[in-house]
C-alpha cells in the first residue's frame, strides 16, 4: 500500500511493484506517463498499458525503483 505522499509524489520514471504479476511474470513496471491516466510498461515483456491513476495507485505495492527514462 502506498501512502497519500507517495501516491501524490508518483512520477514518469517510477518503477512500480504491483500487487499481481503480469501474465508474463514480472510484477514491475515503469512509468512512462503520470496524470489522470498512466502510460506503464512492463519491465519483463516491455508491453504498455494505459490504465486511470486510481487503478495505479490501488495496485501499486510499493516503489521500486528510480529510473532515468531515454526520451
Ligand atoms: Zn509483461
Amino acid at each position: 500500500m502506498l501512502t497519500e505522499a507517495e501516491k501524490r509524489a508518483l512520477a514518469a520514471g517510477d518503477v512500480l511493484r504491483l500487487k499481481k504479476p503480469h501474465p508474463c511474470g514480472s510484477y514491475d513496471w515503469t512509468v512512462l506517463r503520470s496524470g489522470a491516466d498512466f502510460r506503464l510498461r512492463c519491465n519483463g515483456c516491455q508491453r504498455m498499458v494505459t490504465l486511470p491513476r486510481a487503478e495505479v495507485e490501488r495496485r501499486t505495492v510499493k516503489v521500486v525503483d528510480h529510473v532515468e527514462l531515454g526520451f
